[in-house]
């Protein structure tokens, strides 16, 4: 096999699981790894998490030390530490979109019959809408039981199911995950974003290695989309093993 050339080939990572063990930071070993792949070619790193977020597991200089950089699925986009694009909800859906949004539900909470409601029902992030039939501030014991209950009489799915008639204009997608809420975002908007800013770049391949690969999993999309060649690891450890089996040998 030749020898990947940096122009040719980009690499991509997702960051929870897969450079870092979940929720905690990028050991020294996994820093000085990227740092020699980076010799060999391109990388970049996408997340679902914030800049913020994102320094905090790969450290403060983050941006200087991945030739792009997309946290939030590449909704703020960076290319050689400079920000190429910065994307929200508001921005794409409008005020009047956001509030018929927004007041639909309110108004299909108010009517929804369920044992338990607790509070912050709506939660509004940059890029995404996370809906909560109990409440985002219930407790631990009240969170199991509105899962128990929700898996009964699927609360959740009725109510995206209605969303999806009402809202069929907006092309939006409504993901139900964890226990207790889902999210709505633009269809597209999951880590396939980011695909848009490298695919012009001509890459010969672009790699992209997950942890969550599987349908469902946040990693799924981008995984299975024919622009990328994909692989599923379970450990930042099998990450640097892999990827020093593909592309430093000789
Ligand atoms: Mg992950």
């Amino acid at each position: 096999m030749a020898v990947p050339s940096r122009k040719d080939t980009l690499v991509l990572f997702d960051i929870d699981g897969t450079l870092t063990a979940p929720r905690k930071e990028a050991t020294s070993e996994m820093i000085k790894f990227l740092q020699d792949l980076r010799k060999r070619v391109t990388i970049g790193v996408v997340g679902g998490s914030d800049l913020a977020k994102a320094k905090e597991q790969l450290g403060d200089d983050y941006l200087e030390i991945v030739d792009w950089a997309f946290p939030e699925n590449g909704l703020n986009a960076f290319k050689d530490g400079k920000s190429i694009e910065v994307q929200s909800l508001k921005k794409y859906l409008g005020e009047d979109n956001i509030k018929r949004l927004v007041n639909w539900i309110l108004r299909y909470l108010a009517d929804v019959d369920i044992p338990v409601k607790r509070g912050t029902f709506i939660e509004f992030r940059n890029g995404m809408i996370n809906v909560s039939p109990i409440g985002r501030n219930c407790n631990q014991e009240e969170r199991d039981a509105f899962e128990q209950y929700d898996h009964v009489h699927n609360i959740r799915k009725k109510m995206v199911a209605k969303l999806e008639t009402e809202f069929a204009d907006l092309n939006l997608k409504f993901s139900i995950g964890g226990q207790i809420s889902f999210d709505v975002f633009p269809q597209g908007w999951d880590k396939t974003y980011c695909l848009r800013f490298v695919e012009t770049e001509g890459y010969k391949e672009i790699h992209f290695f997950g942890d969550k690969t599987s349908p469902g999993g946040n990693d799924y999309e981008i995984f299975e989309d024919s622009r990328t060649i994909g692989h599923t690891v379970t450990s930042p450890e099998e990450t640097m093993r892999l990827c020093r089996e593909l592309f430093f040998k000789d």
